[in-house]
């Protein structure tokens, strides 16, 4: 990269086993599990916390990805759920669903985690890119209040989600569907002050079967057949909601928040679709606010137990679903899920469905349709092999996470949190060894190898 080379920066003198560009859901686990292999680790994080999408874009709960009865993801993700448990910001529900949680407490929780591992963080601090020799990362440039620095070490993780460092490095990658189009962003928001016994009440008596007020899940998609649909349609005529509204709008309780709801929503703008674009990055916020000023005004009109409620939080962050996805050497494909396909070198088992937020309109949900391939089985799985966390052209580099080597399609199932925990375990690990032995060269860490440590960490491989 010339762009670095040519500004003014200061080289830090202190080096690195591992240096991971990204502390998010895959970033975090990553730091923690290449910690606890030994290596000297640093998480470079742009926002003030850990936790990505999970914490910053307020993305709760984890979405379930089980077969046959049996939890796909365990290692970190279970040592995760066991201390939000334990603090009151995790929850199961009465259906053994443990995947619901307190996104303010996840901050702490991985915080707490990556230190005793013995891991590092540097906040607020934006990794601009990569010095590449040989086809070889030596350092990252980042930028923080330090001005512009370059820091080394021997191996890499760029989990970003955007693939910043990849794609900066001169990896090839895909972006968007056939037409360049990506997944439609959200804001999310919370809605606090809401009296959810009374809300419950009111959801369950009109067709939205409820736990309780702990565990509540309510939504309203256009043609869905929801029971809320004539209450959008008549806050449509009320001048309260615009038609875009009842694209897709989604709410969760919140374990720890005893009146507060967390929103799935709103979609933002079709136009305004590509989150590695930064000025469709910013409008989405502008865009998101305008909707929630809508959204929480119908919940106050409309549905009883919210008359007095308010906004919560905007979440910090935009919920950006897909953008850049890298070529590894493997590229995970739609043939792959619907086959079931295994792999030598798994390093994740997934059998959560593909789940297209389209801007083009609908939904595009895989397990809502009819199927004979070896996917629709109760307990079918596929696997997500370690090459395809691999890039191309870049030997000492691992991208976990929503833009590891996949299709638009495949993108869509394996991008959630608990595939992306399992996919930051395998990197931290493999980034670990590759630079204990191997001067961080990561194609050297054998695969089935891998596998075999990952399960001595408890991991489901
Ligand atoms: C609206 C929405 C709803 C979803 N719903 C669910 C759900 O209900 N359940 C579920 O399990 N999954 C859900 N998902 C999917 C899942 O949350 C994400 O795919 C996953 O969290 C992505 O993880 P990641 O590690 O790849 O990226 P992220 O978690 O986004 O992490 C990227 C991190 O890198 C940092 N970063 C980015 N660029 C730089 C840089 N240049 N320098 C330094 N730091 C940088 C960011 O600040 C962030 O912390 C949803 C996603 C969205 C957007």
């Amino acid at each position: 990269m010339n762009f670095p080379l040519s500004l003014p920066y200061t080289h830090l003198p202190q080096r690195w086993d591992v240096l991971i560009a990204g502390g998010g859901t895959a970033g975090a686990i990553a730091g923690i599990a290449a910690a606890r292999e030994g290596a000297k680790v640093l998480v470079l994080e742009a926002q003030g916390s850990l936790g990505g999408t999970g914490t910053n874009a307020w993305v709760t709960p984890l979405m379930k990805n089980v077969s046959g009865g049996v939890n796909l993801n365990r290692g970190l993700t279970d040592q995760l759920k066991a201390r939000l448990l334990s603090r009151g910001d995790g929850a199961h529900d009465g259906g053994g669903n443990d995947n619901w949680f307190n996104p303010e407490g996840l901050k702490y929780v991985l915080e707490r985690m990556l230190i005793e591992a013995g891991g590092e963080v540097l906040y607020h601090t934006n990794v601009v890119a990569p010095i590449v020799k040989d086809e070889r990362i030596t350092s990252l440039v980042i930028h923080n209040k330090g001005s512009l620095q370059a820091i080394s070490a021997d191996a890499f993780i760029d989990a970003t989600g955007d693939a910043d460092v990849a794609a900066a490095a001169g990896v090839p990658f895909h972006a968007g569907d056939e037409d360049g189009l990506h997944q439609a962003m959200s804001l999310r928001f919370s809605l606090a002050g809401v009296d959810l016994e009374r809300l419950c009440a009111f959801l369950t008596q009109n067709g939205q079967w409820q736990e309780s007020p702990r565990f509540m899940h309510f939504w309203m998609v256009w043609n869905k057949k929801s029971s809320l649909e004539p209450l959008f349609r008549q806050a449509i005529s009320d001048g309260v909601l615009e038609e875009r509204d009842g694209d897709y709008f989604q709410a969760f309780s919140v374990p720890g928040r005893a009146s507060e709801l967390s929103f799935n929503c709103p979609r933002i703008r079709a136009d305004l679709n590509d989150g590695a674009n930064p000025w469709h990055l910013s409008a989405a916020q502008t865009d998101g606010r305008e909707s929630i000023e809508r959204l929480i005004n119908f919940c106050r009109l409309y549905l009883p137990g919210c008359e007095d409620a308010y906004l919560g939080t905007y979440a910090p962050m935009v919920g950006v679903r897909e953008t850049r996805r890298i070529v590894g050497d493997y590229t995970l494909t739609l043939t792959d899920i619907l086959e079931c396909r295994k792999f030598e070198d798994s390093i994740c088992k997934n059998h959560y469905p593909v789940d297209i937020h389209s801007v083009k309109g609908g939904a595009k949900l895989l397990h809502e349709r009819e199927g004979t391939a070896p996917y629709f089985a109760a307990d079918a799985y596929h696997e997500i092999p370690y090459r395809a966390i691999v890039p191309q052209g870049i030997s000492n580099l691992l991208v976990p996470g929503r833009s590891a080597s996949s299709s638009f399609e495949a993108q869509s199932s394996i991008r959630v949190q608990q595939n992306c925990h399992s996919m930051g375990e395998a990197a931290g690990v493999a980034a670990a060894w590759a630079a204990r032995e191997y001067g961080g060269d990561v194609r050297r860490v054998g695969g089935a190898a891998l596998r075999e440590r990952l399960r001595e960490w408890g991991a489901n491989v």
